[in-house]
């Protein structure tokens, strides 16, 4: 089955699919995005993606997109079209195409992409052995809580943690404190058992995973801190572990090359894990 877009009102074929190369979004990155995922052919945490979405649109004052009831029309044709079981859909939007200028242009209106596809079969071994990280200084603008697509400081993380053989970057803030990692959020699980992430500022992205989460752990009766932590509380944790749309919960076992705990998952992230999961499958 050939892949299907869609862009600016019309499905395309995929390859052919395109927008003008003055979209705002290609020259300022001035533009929102979304990554939802699709179990069974159905969307995972739908309402928890659209409120982000309407708060990162309001933020950047872009308004008169899609509404929520055609978008979602076609966020669900998209995952017909393209025979979507398992995958994510990528939803963006961008201020429009106009002449070059920084201020907002008078005339142009925003431009919906939606695109999906199949998730590659996840490597068992990441979940079963844990991941490692390392640290890197925070070097992104002050308004990481909204999801744009001014990705690059992410990319150069991301790159970064590849190159070190690393699975994640973790970004740290003038303060040595862990903001979040480049594409997931960081926690820890203290001496004491109590399971510990920063709270939702405008340090970090308050994901998805990390709110679906949040009301596990107080569902399973696990003690909860909202709070920033430290590199330092960090590498000597009892347990850590990073979450995304994409990742799901991945236990992290070494952080800079430094063993967390016995360098194996820990029981409570596996906990977490296994809970979180459930939780997909119920939510689509
Ligand atoms: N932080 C950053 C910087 C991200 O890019 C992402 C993934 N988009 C996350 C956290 C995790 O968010 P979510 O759980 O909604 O995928």
């Amino acid at each position: 089955m050939s892949r299907i877009a869609y862009v600016d009102g019309v499905y395309r074929p995929h390859r052919e699919a395109a927008v003008h190369i003055e979209d705002r979004g290609y020259q300022f990155a001035d533009g929102v995005y979304e990554v939802i995922a699709v179990r069974a052919g159905k969307l995972v945490d739908e309402a928890l993606h659209f409120t982000r979405l309407h708060r990162s649109l309001a933020e950047l004052r872009i308004a008169g997109a899609l509404a929520d009831a055609p978008l979602k029309f076609v966020m669900r044709e998209i995952v017909r079209r393209n025979g979507i079981l398992n995958g994510i859909v990528y939803l963006q939007i961008t201020r429009g195409a106009a002449p070059r200028e920084h201020a907002f242009p008078k005339a142009a209106r925003p431009v919906v992409v939606v695109t999906a596809r199949r998730s590659r079969a996840p490597d068992p071994n990441l979940a079963r052995d844990g991941v490692s990280v390392i640290t890197i200084p925070d070097i992104r603008w002050q308004r990481c809580d909204i999801k744009s697509v001014a990705l690059v400081a992410n990319v150069l993380g991301k790159q970064q943690a590849r190159e070190a053989g690393a699975y994640e970057a973790w970004q740290v803030d003038a303060r040595g404190r862990v903001t979040e990692g480049t594409s997931t959020n960081a926690w820890i699980v203290t001496l004491d058992n109590a399971v510990v992430t920063r709270a939702a500022d405008s340090a970090i992205l308050n994901g998805v995973t990390r709110q679906a989460l949040i009301e596990i752990i107080h569902r399973e009766g696990c003690r909860f801190e909202e709070r920033p932590f430290t590199v330092a509380e960090a590498k000597s944790a009892r347990e850590a572990f990073l979450t995304s749309t994409t990742a799901d919960l991945l236990p992290v076992v070494a952080i800079d090359g430094q063993p967390i705990a016995n360098g194996e998952p820990g029981s409570l992230s596996e906990m977490l894990r296994s809970a979180y999961l459930t939780h997909i499958s119920e939510s689509a």
